[in-house]
C-alpha cells in the first residue's frame, strides 16, 4: 500500500508538480495532497484506505455524492455501445432539451469538455456577435485558464499567487478590462468612457473563486441595466453555480436574465463536459449556422452525455434543492458557532449547496478585498487540523465548499464535532 507521501514524490518526476491541476497539490495550505483511491456517496478513501468526508465533490460537480448508483449504471449503458462517434447522437438532443427547459435564458446550446472551453467560446462568440474586443471582467473571478480570462484572476491563479499569467500575450490582456466585484458604480463610470468598445461583460453571479461571494443587491441587475443601453453582451459564468444554488442556477433565483450562460461541473455529473447557450440570435452566430467558428472532437460525448443527462434527471426531484440548502445551512452556521465558541472570529456566506467559511472579524465579506484580508494562517491550520480529523475542505481559502445530497446528517455532525476540536486547536 502507498502513502500519499510516496506517491506525492514518484507522481513530480513525470508530472509537474506532481498534479494535472494546480490547486491539486496543496501549495496553498502546504504538505502532501491526499491522493484517492476511490470513492463513495459523501466520502473519499486515500490510498492507505483512510475516509474522509468530502466538501470538495471534485470541485463541484459531486452534487449527488461519489459514484452514484443512477449515474453510474447510466454510464455502463453507455459504455458498450461506443465510446465516442464524432457524430450526433440522439442523447444530445436530450440533454440539451433538458438544459433550456431548466435554463429558460438558454434558447440553444452547444455542449462542449470543459468549463474553460465553454466560457472561451462565449468570448468569442460575444466579440463575433458585437463586433468588439474588449471584455470585462471581475478582479478574482475565474472563468478558466483561457488567455484573455488569466488576467487577475481567481481559484489556483490567486492562490499561487499568479493571478495575471505569464505567457498571455500583452495585446490580448489589453483588451481584458478588469474590474472590482460589486462595485456597479465603477462599472458604469467604466463603460461611460468606452461602453461602446466593450463586447461583454462575463461574471460570475454568485463569485466562487474568491471563496463565497454572493452579489450586493442590485449588482447583476445593473450589470443587465448597463449591457442593454450599450448593447453589450451579458454572460453569466454559471460553471459552478449552475444546477449547483438551485435547479435554474443564480439567474432563476435572481430572476435576471443573461444573454449567455456557460456551464460546466453538474452538468456533467463528474465526467468532462461544459456547455454555452443562449438568445438563440446570438447562437445563431455559432458554425456551422454562423461564421464565429467553435468545434470539437468530443464535444457531446455520448459517455459524458448520459452521466450528465442522469444526474441533471436526479436533482430535478421535487425538493432537492430545499434539502440541499438545509443541509448546507446546518453545515455553515455549525462551522461559524464552532469557531466563535472557540473565540476565533469567522463568518461565511452561502447558496444552495455551496457555502464558504471566512477567517475574520468582519460581519461580512461582500469582495475581492474583504476576502484578500482575511487570516491566510489560520485556514491553513483549520485546513490540516480538518484533515487530521478526517474532513477533506478545499486546500485554499479561495475556493467554495459543496455539500452533497449524499451528505447525511450524521455527516454533518461528525463534521460539526470535528470542528469544535480544530477550532480549539489553533
Ligand atoms: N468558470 C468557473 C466559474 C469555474 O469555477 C471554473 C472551474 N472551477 C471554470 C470556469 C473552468 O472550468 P474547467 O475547470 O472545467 O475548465
Amino acid at each position: 500500500m502507498s502513502t500519499s507521501h510516496d506517491l506525492f514524490t514518484k507522481a513530480q518526476q513525470h508530472i509537474p508538480g506532481g498534479v494535472n491541476s494546480p490547486v491539486r497539490a496543496f501549495k496553498g495550505v502546504g504538505g502532501d495532497p491526499v491522493f484517492i483511491d476511490h470513492a463513495s456517496g459523501p466520502y473519499i478513501f486515500d490510498s492507505e484506505g483512510r475516509r474522509y468526508i468530502d466538501y470538495v465533490g471534485s470541485w463541484g460537480p459531486m452534487i449527488l455524492g461519489h459514484a452514484h448508483p443512477e449515474v453510474i449504471e447510466a454510464v455502463q449503458q453507455a459504455v458498450p455501445r461506443g465510446l465516442s462517434f464524432g457524430a450526433p447522437t440522439e442523447l444530445e438532443i436530450r440533454i440539451a432539451d433538458k438544459v433550456c427547459e431548466l435554463v429558460p435564458s438558454i434558447e440553444m446550446v452547444r455542449m462542449v469538455s470543459s468549463g474553460t472551453e465553454a466560457t472561451m467560446s462565449a468570448i468569442r462568440l460575444a466579440r463575433g456577435y458585437t463586433g468588439r474586443d474588449k471584455i470585462v471582467k471581475f478582479e478574482g473571478c475565474y472563468h478558466g485558464h483561457s488567455d484573455s480570462l488569466l488576467v487577475k484572476a481567481g481559484s489556483g491563479a490567486l492562490t499561487l499567487g499568479e493571478p495575471s499569467s505569464p505567457g498571455v500575450p500583452a495585446c490580448l490582456a489589453e483588451q481584458t478590462i478588469t474590474l472590482d466585484y460589486n462595485n456597479l458604480e465603477q462599472v458604469q463610470e467604466a463603460f461611460r468612457r468606452i461602453g461602446e468598445e466593450i463586447a461583454c461583460i462575463i461574471v460570475e453571479p454568485v463569485a466562487g473563486n474568491m471563496n463565497c461571494i454572493p452579489p450586493v443587491p442590485g449588482f447583476l441587475e445593473g450589470l443587465r441595466q448597463v449591457c442593454d443601453q450599450y448593447g453589450t453582451v451579458l454572460i453569466f459564468d454559471e460553471v459552478m453555480t449552475g444546477f449547483r444554488v438551485g435547479l435554474g442556477g443564480v439567474q432563476g433565483l435572481y430572476d435576471i436574465t443573461p444573454d449567455l450562460t456557460t456551464l460546466g461541473k453538474v452538468i456533467g455529473g463528474g465526467m468532462p463536459v461544459g456547455a454555452f447557450g443562449g438568445r438563440r440570435g446570438i447562437m445563431e452566430k455559432i458554425a456551422p449556422l454562423g461564421p464565429v467558428y467553435q468545434a470539437g472532437t468530443l464535444s457531446g460525448n455520448p459517455v459524458a452525455m448520459a452521466a450528465g443527462l442522469k444526474t441533471l434527471e436526479l436533482i430535478s426531484a421535487p425538493g432537492f434543492f430545499d434539502e440541499l440548502g438545509r443541509k448546507t445551512e446546518t453545515l455553515i452556521t455549525g462551522l461559524v458557532q464552532a469557531g466563535r465558541d472557540a473565540g476565533i472570529p469567522v463568518t461565511e456566506n452561502h447558496l444552495g449547496g455551496m457555502f464558504g467559511l471566512f477567517f475574520t472579524e468582519a460581519d461580512t465579506v461582500t469582495d475581492f478585498a474583504g476576502s484578500m484580508a482575511c487570516d491566510q494562517e489560520r485556514f491553513k491550520a483549520f485546513f490540516h487540523a480538518m484533515l487530521d480529523e478526517s474532513v477533506y475542505l478545499a486546500p485554499s481559502a479561495f475556493e467554495a465548499g459543496f455539500v452533497s445530497a449524499a451528505h447525511s446528517d450524521e455527516d454533518l455532525e461528525t463534521t460539526l464535532a470535528a470542528a469544535r476540536k480544530a477550532f480549539t486547536r489553533l
